[in-house]
């Protein structure tokens, strides 16, 4: 079987678990400022799959991530744990990028950088956006079949793909054409832990975004050119792409290629406001079932 090509699509998130008084501006919006930012929950069960399957196939695990220069973090992240290659696609015009123009970005990003790729991981969904759009969105885009709520990869060869994934009340067993993309659930696996020896080799890695910063403690370089080569040659180098770097459309992402408009926000408290008291019967059951369905509530 031939080195299987991987790429697995990671998104920094606000830590929604540990939201504190200050995690909602005024106006309704995520005040990313006071939430730590972590590595999306179910994205290290993506990076998992894709790194057991490079242990048991052979091949290199490329990740990539689009958000703002901090986003660096999660990448070495990636690096600790076994990823082969780190991307971040950072530029201000990717800003206001809705799911679609996200996925737009994504696919740019894995079709210019990454060639002959045979599998696409994701997460199954995002614990700040929600949506569990993005995943879908790139297969349609890159034009592949996708995979979703996948529990384990059943069966692999350089053609095919058969996994379990989820479906209501049980699970089925699907196959797919290579290349494809894989949403991955929770249940998936127990992402490893940080590997000590790349911890201590990758934290020192930098992106050409930190360099300027960086500067003052590598007196022995003359200018960035420099000290970037010696990042470089360390093989500490993050790669950094914006716009024009994956041949992007400008009408496609950001702003311009977001169609979603949010109207309004708005912070609902849930409150307890009296009870019902039903009959411990099946036909007391049945009937607060239909009630239930028939205000919607169900
Ligand atoms: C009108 C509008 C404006 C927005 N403006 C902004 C903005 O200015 N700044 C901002 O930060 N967000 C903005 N967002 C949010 C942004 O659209 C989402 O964060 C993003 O598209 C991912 O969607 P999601 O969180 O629902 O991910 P999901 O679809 O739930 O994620 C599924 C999987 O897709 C992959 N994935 C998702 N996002 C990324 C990513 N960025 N990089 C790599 N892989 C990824 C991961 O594998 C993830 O597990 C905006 C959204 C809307 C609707």
């Amino acid at each position: 079987m031939k080195n299987l090509t991987m790429v697995v699509l990671v998104k920094q998130v606000p830590d929604t678990k540990n939201i504190t008084g200050e995690a909602m501006k005024e106006d309704g919006t995520v005040n990313r400022s006071a939430l730590p930012a972590i590595f999306n929950p179910e994205d290290l069960n993506a990076l998992e799959m894709a790194l057991q399957v490079k242990e048991q196939y052979g091949g290199t695990v490329n990740v990539i991530t689009m958000g703002p220069p901090s986003a660096v973090d999660a990448l070495k992240e990636a690096l600790y744990r076994g990823a082969d290659r780190v991307m971040l696609l950072s530029d201000r015009k990717f800003s206001g990028s809705d799911t679609l123009a996200t996925s737009f970005a994504l696919k740019q990003a894995i079709i210019s950088k990454v060639s002959d790729y045979d599998i696409v991981f994701c997460g199954r969904q995002a614990i700040d956006g929600d949506t569990a759009q993005v995943g879908p969105q790139t297969a349609e885009k890159l034009d592949i079949p996708q995979l979703t709520y996948v529990t384990r990869i059943e069966e692999l060869d350089d053609k095919k793909i058969k996994v379990k994934r989820l479906i209501d009340n049980g699970s089925e067993i699907v196959e797919a054409d290579l290349p494809a993309l894989l949403t991955v659930t929770d249940s998936a696996n127990e992402p490893r832990p940080f590997i000590v020896k790349k911890m201590l080799k990758y934290r020192k890695a930098a992106s050409k975004l930190d360099l300027e910063k960086l500067m003052p403690r590598y007196p022995r370089f003359e200018n960035i050119e420099a000290l970037q080569e010696h990042f470089i040659s360390k093989g500490l180098f993050i790669e950094v792409w914006g716009i024009d770097d994956i041949n992007a459309d400008p009408e496609e992402v950001g702003f311009a290629g977001s169609p979603t408009m949010v109207k309004k926000i708005e912070s609902i408290s849930l409150t307890g406001k009296g009870f019902k008291e039903i009959e411990p019967t099946d036909e007391g059951i049945k009937n607060f079932v239909a009630e239930l369905i028939e205000d919607h509530t169900w």
